[in-house]
């Protein structure tokens, strides 16, 4: 057995990052940036009013108090996305509305809840400080700044700045296709009638969900029956038409674990047993250049092993950093009464529902059963509780806790 810690730097060191290329705007949420970003233009492009109200000259108002409002001559009106025509001259006001340029010979605004309309006037009651609520062109992000870095993670709100700066494309790292392949002569799909034998297929829906929960794309590469010919031509159409492969099932030890042969000849893979409970039985290598990861047919032991090994090398493919690859585990106290680890020099991932009580910290209790094949508890888990080989643990102790989801 070797350390998960070992099996997961085997896999990044092969997950090498795609090379970037141009990506629109609105389909590079989640992306790694790969250029930096500057700025062409100031944001705001214009400087304008962060209020409804009136632009003003502030001497003209300096006085103004609700007892002796000022009186001003009003101008006009300028709604936003209206260019002024005219200075606000001595005694002046123009009506101005939030997001309407200011005008010259004006550097205040009166708001309009100080103010009272009276025909072509208006009155004013307080005094308007000059600048306040006016928005100075490029006060947000001037032209010539670098707003983003390559390596910028972009989420929805990078999405906007680049909008704003009149950005339609990126050079961003494009997410990774991935293929998906179930394998087993058992697995059949759809609500029909099951033959004495068969089972439903779950880890193809649930791969492909977890793929584009994370943010890459997916091909759905069927369930192969356990003939060699058949698992052979998916592999191979997959790796030819994916950066990636999933497969599941079929890599133990049993006589109709063919994916296993197949791989073997096809590809130059490395078969470990990963120190962990769920998910020991983990295959990892490349057939011509395309990684492909063998996860084991047991459905927790599936989606164990693509969280805490497949996740990391896909996002390193993705060009995510290295201190985003693994979910970094958070402390969290026991609820439940008692907890063993496994006398075999195994780490267990327990599933585990998890929420921050009354005294700030997280507190987990077991999901639900917990063997392999049980989907039922990692469905309905909020994260895995680790428990190191031999440990005891009971209720009050602390471990760590690897919380799952986007
Ligand atoms: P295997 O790794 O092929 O020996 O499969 C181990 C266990 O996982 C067996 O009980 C299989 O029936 C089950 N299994 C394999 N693939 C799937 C799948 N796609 N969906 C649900 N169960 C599966
Ligand atoms: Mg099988």
């Amino acid at each position: 057995m070797i350390p998960l810690a070992e099996a997961q730097a085997e896999v990044i060191a092969a997950c090498q990052p795609k090379p970037p290329r141009p990506v629109d705007v609105g389909d590079a949420l989640g992306l790694v940036l790969a250029e930096g970003v500057t700025a062409a233009t100031d944001v705001p492009p214009f400087a304008n009013t962060a209020m409804d109200g009136y632009a003003v000259r502030a001497a003209d108002v300096e006085a103004a108090s609700t007892g002796r409002p000022t009186r001003l001559t009003v101008i006009g009106t300028l709604a936003a996305g209206r260019a002024p025509d005219t200075p606000v001259g001595p005694g002046e006001a123009l009506r101005i509305m939030t997001g309407a340029p200011f005008p010259e010979g004006a550097d205040a605004v009166a708001i309009v809840e100080n103010t009272r309309s009276e025909g072509d006037a208006v009155w004013v009651s307080a005094p308007a400080p000059a600048g306040e609520h006016v928005r100075r062109a490029g006060e947000d992000v001037a032209a010539g700044q670098e707003v983003f870095a390559a390596g910028t993670v972009l989420g929805p709100g990078h999405l906007g700045v680049l909008c704003s700066v009149g950005r339609e494309r990126v050079s961003a790292v494009p997410a990774p296709v991935v293929g998906v392949l179930s394998t087993g002569d058992e697995l059949v799909e759809g609500a029909g009638a099951l033959l004495p034998g068969q089972i439903r297929d779950s880890n193809r829906r649930t791969l492909m969900a977890l793929l584009r929960r994370d943010g890459f794309s997916v091909v759905d590469l069927g369930i192969a029956p356990d003939d060699e010919a058949e698992i052979e031509r998916r592999l191979k159409e997959g790796a030819a038409g994916c950066d990636a492969v999933l497969t599941s099932g079929g890599v133990s030890m049993g006589d109709f674990d063919l994916v296993k042969v197949v791989l073997d000849r096809i590809g130059a893979m490395h078969w470990m047993q990963v120190a962990i409970r769920p998910a020991k039985p983990f295959a990892f290598g490349l057939v011509g250049s395309t990684p492909v990861f063998g996860l084991p047919g047991n459905p927790v032991s599936s989606m164990v092993s693509y969280e805490v090994l497949a996740r990391p090398g896909l996002r390193r493919m993705a060009g995510r950093g290295d201190a985003d690859l693994h979910r970094v585990p958070v402390p969290a106290i026991v609820d439940d009464s008692r907890w063993r680890g496994g006398a075999d020099g195994r780490t267990t991932y327990m599933r585990v529902q998890a929420g921050v009580e009354a005294d700030g910290r997280y507190h987990v209790r077991s999901a639900g059963g917990q063997a392999s094949n049980q989907l039922y508890a990692m469905a309905v888990a909020d994260g895995l509780a680790v428990v190191a080989p031999g440990a005891e643990v009971v209720a009050g102790d602390t471990v760590a806790l690897v919380l799952l989801g986007p």
